[in-house]
């Protein structure tokens, strides 16, 4: 079983042709309600991966709430401890321009609702706990003083927590960008690392966690584990027509394996297949498989 504490959000994607100034408007050609937040896709993505899931967090007593869980209820992910908040269903408000630019809004709403004591009303944690940093760290510190088993920590986007919590993550699971910026934290650094991610890995590893995946977009990634040094596995290579939620893919899927007992290398590689399908397809949850078939 695998447990994903986290956030759910409905994105409101608008395209345009160019994004607007300050002060100004522009037409749109056409808008999307999607379903997304990190902890819903990684939910999402773990059920259908192959693991029993359960989603906690929460959403607002809004309409919003129907599009956010939709999938997630649809492919079976356990939903009876979402909590209904005063707080309105978080929401994403992307603007994409025609050359994929974008800017983005999110109102975190409900999510910042997911705090120590609603984790700790919630009860316990079963299975894999698998967090991100889109809930308030009090939450993360509660769900992982709570778990059983092994914590998968997606710390995207990467929020201060406490040391001693950020080395319960087994594996950490972040890309370049979110590696760098937790080995500054760890380092207590002024600046971000700027060297080669293998470098920042065994850096990482030297602060104590006991196993860490680097995911390096189409480069695949680096696995990394206490013991036995670290290793890159490649991408597969095919034709990505857009990336969104392939890290959350990855995650979720990561989660899912471990759980039906890979190690962490067979896990990973089995994510790198899986979030490779997702790359092929557009959306974000709508680009994950419904079929194993082809893994
Ligand atoms: P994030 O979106 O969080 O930055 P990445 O871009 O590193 O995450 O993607 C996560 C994983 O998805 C990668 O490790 C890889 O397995 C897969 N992936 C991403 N982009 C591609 C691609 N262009 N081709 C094949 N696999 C990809």
């Amino acid at each position: 079983q695998v447990t994903i504490v986290g956030s759910s959000n409905v994105d409101i994607t608008a395209l345009m042709a160019r994004l607007p100034g300050p002060g100004e408007t522009v037409l749109a050609d056409s808008y999307q309600l999607s379903p997304g937040g990190k902890g819903a896709n990684q939910a999402l993505a773990a059920q259908l991966a192959g693991a029993a899931t359960e989603f906690i967090g929460a959403v607002g007593n809004d309409s919003h709430s129907a599009i956010a869980l939709g999938q997630l209820e649809d492919a079976g992910v356990k939903l009876d401890r979402v909590a209904r908040t005063e707080q309105p269903t978080g929401v994403a408000i992307i603007q994409v321009d025609s050359a994929a630019e974008n800017s983005i809004a999110v109102i975190s709403g409900a999510n910042s609702t997911v705090t120590a004591q609603a984790v700790q009303a919630a009860g316990a944690i079963e299975g894999i706990l698998v967090l991100q940093g889109e809930i308030p760290a009090s939450g993360i510190k509660a769900a992982m003083d709570g778990a059983t088993q092994r914590i998968v920590l997606n710390l995207a986007p990467v929020i201060e927590l406490d040391r001693e919590y950020l080395l319960k993550a087994n594996p950490l699971v972040v890309n370049e960008h979110e590696a760098a910026l937790i080995l500054q934290q760890l380092d207590g650094s002024e600046t971000m690392s700027t060297e080669a991610e293998p470098v920042i890995a065994q850096k990482l590893m030297a602060h104590g966690l006991a196993s860490l995946v680097i995911t390096l977009g189409a480069n695949g990634c680096l696995v990394a584990e206490q013991g036995s040094g670290i290793q890159q596995l490649p991408a597969v290579k095919v034709k990505a027509v857009d990336t969104t939620g392939a890290g959350d893919a990855f995650t979720g899927a990561v989660a899912a394996r471990l759980a039906n007992g890979d190690d962490l290398v067979q896990a990973a590689e089995f994510a790198g297949k899986f979030a490779a399908l997702t790359v092929q397809a557009h959306g974000a949850q709508a680009s994950y498989p419904r079929s194993l078939q082809n893994l």
